[in-house]
């Protein structure tokens, strides 16, 4: 059976199901712009598949009439994120929601691409759901992806024009989606993270490097250029260290774990992990604590110039080195307090405690993306 188009308006209906379900039908047809007949119509598709479930009634107000809010079937599919690193791809089985369900990692032995699509390979087999279908796999990676098909650059890999989606479609079997794994985050946080119910909001990822991702009025903000990393430069602290590109006190060198790590190691003249510098920080050691009080300082400034310059009051922290904020939040916010404007909406921090894991997660968004955009759910 060919797979209907979903038409615009279709696709719409089932995003606001999948984001904020369960959700009453007067409050869609007022997001969606819709009568209730036409919601009636647009959802019957959905219904009739499996996709969308009708919640237990609530009587609403004054009539007394049940409202029959919608929500979406999560176990309706199952997808699979990849996070590609330079070491390893890192997996996520999912359901609808994003919600992981098995993990799994694979090293990669070279950065060949034979051997790259092997692991991803043996990986997905890893976690396919037994006798289950499989509705795709979102990879997502470090550097620039064209329409979600082909890896145009890839640092880590030492990539430039890979077909990665066509390669992997064929060895896999199932429809596959690349992204950007920055792009691919943000797209985990609109639809399924702590602030998705605002409609404009960035997100900052601290971890190997500083990412930075925008959503701006319901839309992911992309372009050509998203895949450089253009906000892990931002100069923050001009007496900070440099990054390995030279710039001083810029937001890599001030708020990534190798940066941190190297700094706590050089003042205490030992080799230190990233747990260790945070457990020293919060036990008020002086040397990881100046290190960190000067990241939390940078990290409120980053805020400040993202919240004062994209005009978004609410900002999501994300990524593997989001404890920082445990031991730096209250730099942050008294740095992030005085850049601001006192009569301005306060800025509202959103800390998404799912650390490394929130990058496969991001790469399971992009599979359910894909899915719900050529209606692909549930597995008929
Ligand atoms: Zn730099």
């Amino acid at each position: 059976m060919t797979q209907p188009e979903l038409s615009e308006t279709a696709h719409d209906l089932a995003r606001q199901v999948l984001i904020h379900g369960p959700i009453s039908r007067g409050e869609l047809g007022r997001r969606l712009g819709l009568s209730p007949a036409s919601l009636t119509r647009l959802s019957k598709p959905f219904l009739d598949r499996g996709l969308f479930v009708e919640a237990s009634d609530v009587v609403q107000g004054a009539t007394g009439r049940p409202a029959k809010p919608l929500d979406v079937h999560v176990d309706a599919a199952r997808v699979i994120g990849v996070k590609l690193s330079g070491d390893a791809a890192f997996g996520v089985l999912t359901d609808l929601r994003a919600g992981a369900l098995a993990q799994g990692v694979q090293s990669l032995g070279d950065h060949d691409v034979a051997s790259v699509v092997d692991a991803v390979a043996r990986l997905v087999d890893e976690l396919r759901p037994a006798g289950g279908e499989l509705a795709g796999v979102g990879v997502s990676i470090g550097g620039n992806v064209a329409d979600q098909r082909t890896v145009t650059r890839a640092p880590f890999l030492e990539w430039r024009d890979v077909p990665l989606a066509d390669l992997l479609e064929e060895r896999l079997g199932v429809p596959v989606d690349v992204e950007n794994d920055v792009t691919a985050l943000t797209t985990a946080e609109q639809w399924f993270g702590p602030a998705r119910a605002e409609e404009s909001f960035a997100v900052v990822t601290v971890g190997a490097g500083v990412g930075y991702g925008l959503v701006m009025h319901d839309r992911v903000v992309t372009t050509p250029d998203t895949g450089l990393g253009l906000g892990g430069h931002l100069p923050l602290d001009p007496s900070g260290p440099r990054c390995m590109d030279g710039h001083p006190g810029c937001s890599t060198a001030m708020l990534s774990i190798p940066s941190i790590r190297a700094q706590v190691g050089i003042a205490l003249g030992r080799e230190v992990d990233y747990d260790e510098v945070l457990a020293l920080a919060a036990s008020g050691q002086p040397s990881a604590r100046a290190v960190t009080d000067a990241a939390g300082r940078a990290l409120g400034r980053m805020m400040g110039l993202i919240a004062n310059l994209t005009m978004v009051d609410a900002i999501v922290l994300s990524g593997e080195g989001v404890r920082l904020w445990d031991v730096a939040g209250e730099a942050a916010t008294a740095v992030l307090t005085a850049d601001r404007d006192p009569e301005a909406a306060p800025v509202v921090v959103h800390v998404d405690g799912a650390g490394f894991d929130s990058w496969a997660r991001g790469a399971a968004a992009v599979a359910i993306q894909g899915g719900l955009a050529r209606f692909r759910f549930p597995a008929a």
